[in-house]
């Protein structure tokens, strides 16, 4: 009875787990999404805990001091954690959890295999030989991603928050290649004779190795890609420790996170126009930036400033205005006031829409969750494709704490490190007013040719305030 019981919350939980994901993919059903994938995993985990049945002892789970001890420092700090966490720091964040992921994947890897060697000691049983080879090949899987991801997501977690810098050195691609190649031999070897358990731990060795070095030399803008590759990494691991286990909600949701991993990863590559090849072995962000700027700008000619009553004015008497978000809103935190903006030139008239480039912020779908925080209509955002459509009829762009997303140079520079990625065309509108603090460059480290253009001006200070202080013009106009 209980083993039918625990079939139903498996099925439960992958069904939430698919649902959910299906949700998560529109900021309106987003966070019920989340909620429900989340109800689905409890469901899956109280029922292990409660209804799972050794198949051999016939006898339930029984270290229940363990198991609650580890849940509830799990769900202290995770809960602690996720309070905390800023909007920009969420790519850490990730990295850091998916990294644990990965960890767990490892050590079942190590403890399962522990336990086959017992088993297959006590039972030299030749005809049992083909059936745990195939074990041991899954537990190498296991072991070999499951410790990539780890060591990689633990590198990317310490670079996104400068803790780590990049490292690279002539013929890095050629030893990593050598390390993974060594791991995949060893692993074989392995398979073959599974007798040598030392060499376990010379694949976990190498696999650590091969995850710091594979991440080390990834800089700048490619770290969102390579945390979105480890994630779906660590997705495997856990379908390994399923398919062990003959776990079906294990193995299914780790396949559903691979999957997912994979694709957001194409979606990311696809949105900067680079392959995943040129991200991995490439060096944007962290090598020579072609067109770096100086803190000071102005390499490129003189740029025009405007007054915030000057602002105030032109977005009163404009027929329509688009609002670029990037990632200097994120870090002023000012959705609020910019959806406060919004509202106010509405009641004058003003037709206000929010122009969204995939990759604006620090990780994709940045600018929905924020402006969502804040209230702002999902109808009103406009992804780039669409607003590209739409610039030529619009009389003001509002460029707020963008900069590489409406950089032309990807158009027109092929010495451009962003060159190739389909950008805003902002300019195609009548005008066009900036908001950062200072020239300096955004996260691609590189000149920016629209601030210098006939059609810009420059609106300097911090988004919130510059927000704030131009509802109040508005209102007072
Ligand atoms: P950028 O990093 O290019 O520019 C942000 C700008 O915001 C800066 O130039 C900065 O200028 C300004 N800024 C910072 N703080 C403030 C503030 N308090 N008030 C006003 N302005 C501020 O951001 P974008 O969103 O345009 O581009 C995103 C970048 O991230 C791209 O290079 C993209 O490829 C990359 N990326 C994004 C991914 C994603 O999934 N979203 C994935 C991979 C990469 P100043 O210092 O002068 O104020």
């Amino acid at each position: 009875m209980s083993q039918y019981l625990l079939t139903i919350c498996y099925l439960i939980g992958s069904i939430t787990f698919i649902l959910g994901l299906k949700m998560l993919s529109n900021p309106a059903s987003a966070r019920k999404g989340n909620l429900l994938a989340a109800a689905g995993m409890s469901i899956a985990i109280f029922g292990t805990i409660f209804l799972y049945k050794d198949i051999e002892t016939g006898e339930y789970l029984h270290n229940y001091t363990w198991i609650f001890g580890g849940l509830l420092i799990g769900a202290i700090i995770g809960t602690l954690a996720a309070k905390k966490v800023k909007m920009t720091a969420m790519p850490e964040m990730v990295s850091l959890f998916n990294g644990m992921g990965g960890a767990c994947a490892a050590l079942i890897s190590l403890v399962e295999f522990n336990h086959l060697s017992k088993e297959m000691l006590s039972n030299p049983n030749p005809l049992f030989i083909p059936h745990e080879q195939t074990k041991v090949l899954i537990i190498v899987i296991g072991l070999i991603i499951g410790s990539v991801s780890f060591a990689g997501s633990m590198i990317a977690w310490g670079k996104l928050n400068g803790k780590v810098k990049d490292m690279s050195f002539t013929g890095q691609n050629i030893l990593n290649l050598l390390m993974l190649a060594a791991a995949i031999g060893c692993a074989t070897f392995l398979v073959m004779h599974p007798e040598q358990s030392m060499l376990l731990y010379v694949i976990l060795a190498l696999s650590l190795i091969y995850g710091i070095f594979f991440v080390m030399p990834i800089g700048g803008a490619d770290m969102p890609v390579v945390i979105s590759l480890l994630n779906s990494f660590t997705g495997v691991a856990a379908a390994c420790g399923g398919f062990l286990y003959d776990n079906k909600v294990m193995l299914t949701g780790g396949i559903l996170v691979g999957a997912a991993g994979t694709l957001l990863t194409i979606l990311m590559c696809k949105a900067m126009n680079r392959s995943l090849k040129n991200v991995l072995i490439g060096s944007f962000g962290g090598g020579a930036k072609a067109g770096v700027a100086g803190s000071l700008g102005g390499a490129q000619g003189h740029h025009k400033e405007i007054s915030l009553s000057d602002t105030a004015m032109v977005m009163t008497y404009a027929n329509k205005v688009m609002i670029v978000p990037g990632y200097g809103l994120a870090v002023a935190q000012a959705q609020h006031a910019c959806h406060e903006l919004e509202k106010i030139l509405t009641e004058k008239g003003v037709e206000v829409k929010y122009a969204i480039h995939p990759v604006a912020g620090r990780m994709p779908g940045h600018m929905n969750v924020l402006l969502a925080e804040a209230d702002v209509s999902y109808d009103h955002l406009l992804e780039m494709e669409q607003a590209n459509d739409e610039f030529a009829t619009t009389d003001v762009v509002f460029i707020l704490g963008a900069n590489d997303v409406v950089n032309p140079a990807a158009k027109s520079d092929p010495a451009s490190p962003i060159y190739g990625m389909p950008i805003l065309n902002v300019e195609l509108a009548k005008t066009v007013i900036v908001n950062k603090r200072s020239m300096k460059p955004g996260y691609a480290g590189i000149e920016n040719d629209l601030f210098f253009r006939p059609k810009t001006s420059m609106l300097f200070g911090d988004a919130k305030k510059v927000l704030q202080d131009l509802c109040t013009e508005i209102k007072n106009s």
